[in-house]
């Protein structure tokens, strides 16, 4: 069997562990299994390089902060290899360069577009386990670009599809994908399978355990997905396309800090008003999620929106830019808000999901900012302080505890 193995940050956060990882990769190994190992950086190497980089430029350009964070990966790898290599079993470890893992230009956020697989498949018939940085590729440029944050997850789904692996497992420090994350909610209970669909919904409403990207690329590939602990033997959780158990009306619940609120007030009320502000959002590469428009005072409206954190400042300074031709009176923006949101195939069948949702909030006393549903979601924006108690209100209500 070809195997794709991907270990996390905490998983490889130090000696010891990256010994224990090791040498699990070892007993695969000589059972006479193909192993490509992917690894993120250890621990929170990333965070470190990141105020590192911020403490001497507050506004680092993107590509220097991409060459930075490469050689996370890159030192991970190496030691993984020279540890494998003590241990008495041939390694290499490969970066994204040396692979050959081609990316879309744009650094910070790229997306694979192709690996080349001579050199890995190269160094397989050599029966060397090889080892793959996590998270980066190399652009048209010759640039180091990376995936955005979570990404390994992706490195290592996009290498099981190029080589046709027979499976890829996804090491982490928690033993398989939780109704909810079970760091937040108490009661949150392992799946033993979840739909792609489902994992991509949860993944990218704020379920950091698999990043969306990884899912997506799963899924499209028919790539057979496992999330299991890097600490402990247990069973995991498989993503497949079908699973056979009964459909819950909500599969999970997932939460996401990662939100700025941003409010419009007093624009005018004509017809192109909207198509005005997200027109100069999205020619500013700004992603914007929730929408709200209300009518404001006297022949006025407001809007509302949200967007991720980090283009915060992005997003007010293209809006002060075109206030003369917006108009508007005020702006205002949030970053303590968060979204809470449910997730789930059966709730398209079943009328009442959003209310019984929203009675769960208002048991706990929360109050809810905005709504936006679909389908099979219900998002809420709630005050970022109220976010804990928030999952755990919503996450019992549905019955989804052990
Ligand atoms: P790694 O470094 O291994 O990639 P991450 O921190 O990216 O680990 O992902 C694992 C974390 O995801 C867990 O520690 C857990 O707190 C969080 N998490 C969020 N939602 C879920 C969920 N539904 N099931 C399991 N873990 C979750
Ligand atoms: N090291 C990167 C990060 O912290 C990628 C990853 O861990 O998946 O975001
Ligand atoms: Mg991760």
């Amino acid at each position: 069997m070809l195997i794709v193995k991907k270990f996390g940050g905490t998983s490889v956060a130090d000696k010891e562990r990256i010994m224990n990882v090791a040498k699990r990769c070892i007993k695969e190994y000589q059972a006479g299994h193909n192993l490509v190992v992917v690894l993120s950086a250890m621990g929170k190497q990333t965070d470190v390089l990141i105020d590192m980089a911020k403490d001497i430029n507050p506004n680092p350009s993107k590509r220097e902060l991409d060459m930075l964070l490469t050689t996370g990966e890159q030192t991970s790898v190496a030691l993984m290899a020279m540890a494998m290599s003590y241990l008495g079993v041939p390694a290499v470890s490969l970066n994204a360069f040396q692979v050959a893992m081609h990316t879309t230009r744009s650094y910070g956020n790229a997306r694979i577009k192709r690996i080349d697989i001579d050199r890995i498949r190269h160094e397989l018939d050599q029966r060397k386990i090889v080892i793959i940085t996590g998270f980066q590729g190399v652009n048209k440029y010759d640039d180091y670009t990376t995936l955005g944050r979570g990404g390994s997850d992706t490195t290592a789904v996009a290498l099981a599809a190029a080589l046709h692996a027979d499976k890829c497992e996804i090491f982490t420090d928690v033993d398989g994908v939780y109704t909810a994350d079970p760091r937040i909610v108490k009661n949150a209970r392992k799946m033993k399978e979840i739909t792609y669909d489902e994992m991509l919904d949860l993944a990218t409403l704020g379920a950091g355990v698999l990043h969306n990207r990884s899912v997506e690329l799963a899924k499209k590939y028919g790539v057979k997905l496992v999330v299991r602990s890097s600490m402990s033997e247990a069973e995991g959780t498989i993503v497949k396309e079908e699973t056979k158990l009964e459909r819950m009306l909500v599969s999970g619940v997932a939460a996401d800090k990662n939100v700025t609120r941003i409010s419009l007030i007093g624009l005018k009320n004509v017809p192109g008003i909207a198509f005005k502000v997200f027109d100069i959002l999205a020619k500013a590469n700004i992603n914007v999620d929730m929408i709200l428009q209300s009518i404001g005072r006297s022949e006025t409206k407001d809007i509302t929106f949200t967007i991720a954190q980090d283009s915060r400042d992005d997003a007010i300074k293209v809006l002060e830019e075109k206030k003369d031709l917006l108009g508007y009176s005020e702006i205002s923006d949030n970053s303590k808000v968060a979204k809470v949101s449910i997730v789930g195939a059966g709730m398209m069948s079943n009328p009442g999901v959003a209310a019984k949702m929203f009675e769960a909030l208002y048991n706990a006393d929360i109050n809810i900012n905005m709504i936006s549903t679909s389908e099979i979601r219900v998002t809420v924006l709630i005050d970022v302080k109220d976010v804990e108690k928030a999952m755990n209100a919503v996450h019992d209500t549905f019955g989804l505890e052990e």
